[in-house]
């Protein structure tokens, strides 16, 4: 069975989850449909109800969905805990604003009569998601869609079944109809069924190169409108006069949360001269105080990578650095633990033609690049085929702001670890995607937004353009 949920602690196969059949596909799409037509006529308010409902059940729950997280692919229990909160505060937040969001628009025009925008709900959407933030990514896509009355179809990471069902278990106990989020063990061809079936109207992947090329291939195919929220190689720049306690403090962090499994983590690290010792010596230092254990335990400080795939893939990409020349500054030991741990690496000296220069590095591995003025760390910055997040740190945040202005990516952050809130709009683009989830931009992505010009009376001479018949001479 693809669907397993085996505990990267110790290896132990949790449980076992069978394929979806056919039948569960046929009927998530009807009962789907159907409330797509009935939640047209009912009123958003009543949704929002819901929304903090599932908000309060996400708390009332939070134990229990933190501790599966952890063991379906690892994180850290407090870091699991953080998620279950920052995904009730994102479900609170669309209950709360989506209706206003979603108020019809007037607009100035000449023509004859009053023209608006209602922002209408357009069907199904199948939304396809990673194992990294099991409940942050689906509720990402989860809030806006319900707010709207667009149902859904989740067809989630194969090692985070346990998780999955939890989260559409709780939208289900929480008041949401049979229909609004349906859970299913999908293979990739009966995602693509779903995808050519005409009930559905949208598809939103997060994921990688892999899944989303593959997706929106089909999605475009199809021509179903899509988001597609994929990996980075966001550069963290320092610049010669910044804040060095703060660089220090929060560097390591921006690399080491989440055992380094986040699209938005910083992947590289490009440093002024003045201040690249300093900045080198003080990421070995945190590097080597993560303490590798049960990420249950309150004490432990590194949580195992997800499975032991992705663990052997990075090693892969890691002994291929090297051998284009990459120099290891720290790391790279075996961590004599059962589980899938991967010792935090720093990897500097990484040429153009290296592989690493332009691969995304999955986990607990930091590229460091010396640079010798702000002109070349914006060059590094955006020598890349991604373009999701960043961060730059400089002494005077305006100037932090110009050179962010610079880099090429979906979202910067000066002087600060990158946060994500329901108010921000999140997204990238180049290889990391197109469209924006959260915020006012993610509320409108499966929205249909309906023209609407109602007059008493036609008057034909003031349609502009002449686009209408005209009476014989
Ligand atoms: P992945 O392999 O693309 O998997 C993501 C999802 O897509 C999973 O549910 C996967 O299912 C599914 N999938 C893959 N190929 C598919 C296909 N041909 N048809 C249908 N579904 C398919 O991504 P990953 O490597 O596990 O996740 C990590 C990546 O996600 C990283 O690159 C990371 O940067 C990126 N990411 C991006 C964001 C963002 O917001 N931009 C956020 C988090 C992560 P299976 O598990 O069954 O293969």
């Amino acid at each position: 069975m693809a669907y397993k949920t085996v505990n990267p602690y110790n290896n132990e196969v949790v449980k076992e989850y069978p394929n979806a059949t056919e039948d569960q596909l046929q009927e998530a799409l009807a009962t789907g449909h159907d409330l797509y037509k009935t939640m047209r006529k009912q009123p958003i308010s009543e949704r929002a109800k819901i929304l903090h409902n599932v908000a309060a059940k996400l708390r009332e729950h939070s134990d229990e969905l933190a501790k599966a997280c952890t063991v379906d692919m690892g994180k850290l229990y407090r870091e699991s805990k953080g998620e279950v909160e920052l995904v009730a505060i994102i479900a609170d937040w669309f209950a709360d604003h989506g209706e206003d969001l979603l108020k019809s628009e007037k607009i100035d025009t000449i023509a004859t009569g009053e023209a608006g925008i209602r922002h209408q709900s357009t069907g199904v959407i199948m939304m396809v998601e990673p194992w990294n933030f099991p409940y942050y990514q689906i509720m990402r896509v989860f809030a806006p869609n319900f707010m709207v009355g667009n149902p859904m179809i989740l067809k989630h990471a194969a090692n985070t079944p346990t998780s999955a069902q939890m989260f559409a278990d709780v939208v289900a106990e929480a008041g949401a109809p049979k229909g609004s989020l349906t859970n299913l063990f999908l293979s990739y061809d009966q995602v693509t069924e779903a995808i050519e079936d005409p009930r559905v109207q949208g598809v939103a992947l997060t994921g990688s190169e892999r899944g989303g090329t593959a997706v929106a291939g089909a999605a475009g195919k199809n021509l179903k409108k899509n988001t597609m929220e994929l990996g980075g190689m966001d550069p963290f720049v320092v610049l010669g006069d910044a804040d060095m306690d703060a660089v220090n403090d929060i560097a390591w962090r921006a690399r080491l949360y989440n055992c380094g499994q986040v699209c938005t983590s910083s992947k590289r690290f490009i440093v002024m001269d003045n201040v690249y010792d300093e900045f080198l010596d003080s990421l070995k230092k945190h590097f080597a105080a993560v303490k590798p254990g049960d990420p249950m335990d309150p004490a432990t400080t590194l949580a195992p990578m997800n499975t032991e795939k992705a663990k052997n893939k990075l090693q892969s990409q890691l002994d291929d650095a090297i051998a284009h020349g990459a120099k290891v500054a720290y790391g790279n030991e075996h961590i004599d633990l059962p589980g899938q741990f991967f010792m935090p690496t720093i990897l500097t000296d990484i040429d153009k033609d290296n592989p690493a220069f332009k691969t995304e590095l999955f986990g607990p591995i930091a590229s460091v690049y010396k640079v010798h003025s702000e002109q070349e760390a914006i060059d590094i910055a955006n020598d890349s085929p991604y373009g999701l997040g960043g961060i730059v740190f400089s002494g005077d945040a305006d100037h932090g702001a110009e050179v962010a202005g610079q880099i090429e990516t979906g979202m910067v952050f000066v002087n600060n670890f990158m946060a994500t809130l329901p108010e921000l709009p999140f997204g990238g683009v180049k290889l990391s995607g197109y469209g924006r989830e959260m915020s006012h931009i993610g509320q409108m992505a499966f929205v249909n937004e309906q023209l609407i010009v109602k007059t008493d009376k036609p008057d034909l001479g003031n349609l502009a353009g002449g686009l209408v018949a005209t009476d014989p001479e």
